[in-house]
């Protein structure tokens, strides 16, 4: 079944929820490899686009522009790098469905990935650096792999598991970008925050498919 402005409505609630209780850790995680607020970042601005986002009447808004008002939300909630690279993330899943006024499995799929490359190309961070890119790369090219057949669900449900084990692989790297790329050897041992807000973020996507799906 194609996916409608109101289910993406549907879907920015699902991931605000998901961080929203994650605020705390994900607070934790950047207070030792960062400056703590990662979590406050990440709450603010998913809040604000899942608020942006319900706020549109979904009879007359096209999925490219729900994703932009999630951009645009987004970006003036979160004063962290992190608001740049997921108001990126949010305009580039627009621009890649631009035109359609429902989203079938593979256009969602392409505003998925383009997520991971507007992310990628805005930061400049390749993966191996200790970053969200490192969650984002692989969830992506999971995500696009399977055979044509496969169901939406199961296509984000491996992105998912390849998301989480991109965020684990932070704990052995050291940073070369950000605030992290500071302190060297001593981020050996820590997860990347942005990575593992990623890993929250990917997975609440993989629920809102299977929901769909099912
Ligand atoms: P800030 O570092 O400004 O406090 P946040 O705490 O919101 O921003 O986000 C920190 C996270 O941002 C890092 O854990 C890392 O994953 C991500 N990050 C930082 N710089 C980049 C970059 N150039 N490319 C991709 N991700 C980045
Ligand atoms: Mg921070």
């Amino acid at each position: 079944m194609a996916i409608s402005t109101k289910d993406l409505q549907r879907l920015f609630v699902l991931i605000a929820d998901d961080i929203a209780a994650q605020r705390d850790h994900l607070c934790e995680l950047d207070g030792v490899i960062g400056d703590g607020d990662h979590g406050l970042a990440m709450d603010a601005g998913c809040e604000a686009a899942a608020k942006a986002v319900g706020a549109l009447d979904p009879a007359q808004t096209a999925p490219t522009a729900a994703f932009n008002a999630a951009a645009k939300a987004f970006l003036n909630a979160v004063g962290a790098s992190s608001g740049p690279l997921y108001a990126t993330a949010f305009m580039r899943a627009g621009a890649a469905v631009k035109d359609k006024s429902d989203l079938s499995d593979d256009d969602f799929l392409r505003a998925f990935a383009a997520m991971a490359q507007g992310i990628q190309e805005r930061g400049k961070a390749e993966p191996g650096e200790k970053t969200m890119v490192d969650t984002w790369r692989p969830a992506a090219d999971a995500a696009l792999a399977p055979a044509s057949g496969t169901s939406l669900s199961e296509a984000l449900d491996m992105a998912e598991r390849a998301a989480h084990q991109g965020s684990e692989a932070t704990r052995n790297m050291t940073a070369a970008k950000g605030r992290a790329s500071r302190l060297g050897e001593r981020v050996i041992g820590h997860i990347d925050p942005g990575a593992a807000s990623a890993a929250i973020i990917i997975a609440s996507i993989a629920k809102f498919a299977r929901q769909h799906d099912g």
